[in-house]
């Protein structure tokens, strides 16, 4: 079975969160992630390509009024090879009430307009 968004956040609190790993062992982190996310399965090919892989993994979870990391995580997605499908992965299945962080190149709210954005264009197209 798949772990979900929330079952995945919920295991990386209990596991990482509380014993503050992520800052002092992030191969372990990430290891740890990629294990959770992908639920021990392959991880997708693109991820290899992905800029954000040399990048402390905080920086793409900001707190919102953090411009500075919003921008720089901004500034190296912008670099990356893989953003098109960064972003279509995470739209295919990040729910729509619990989007945070920035991916393919996009904050939550930015991701949360584009996908009413393409839902209003689908409807124009139905009713044209
Ligand atoms: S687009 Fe950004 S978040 Fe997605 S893989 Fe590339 S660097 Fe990482």
């Amino acid at each position: 079975m798949r772990a979900t968004p929330e079952t995945v956040l919920r295991r990386v609190r209990g596991l990482i969160g509380t014993a503050g790993n992520e800052r002092s062992n992030v191969a372990v982190t990430r290891l740890v992630l990629r294990v959770l996310l992908f639920d021990g399965g392959p991880v997708p090919a693109w991820r290899a390509d992905a800029a954000c892989a040399a990048e402390p993994a905080e920086l793409f979870d900001p707190e919102p009024s953090d411009t500075a990391s919003i921008a720089e995580a901004k500034r190296v997605c912008a670099g990356c090879q893989v953003r098109a499908v960064c972003l279509a992965d995470v739209l295919g299945w990040e729910p729509v009430t619990r989007r945070h962080g920035i991916a393919g190149g996009l904050t939550a709210g930015e991701r949360d307009r584009l996908v009413a954005a393409r839902r209003r264009t689908a409807r124009q197209e139905v009713a044209a």
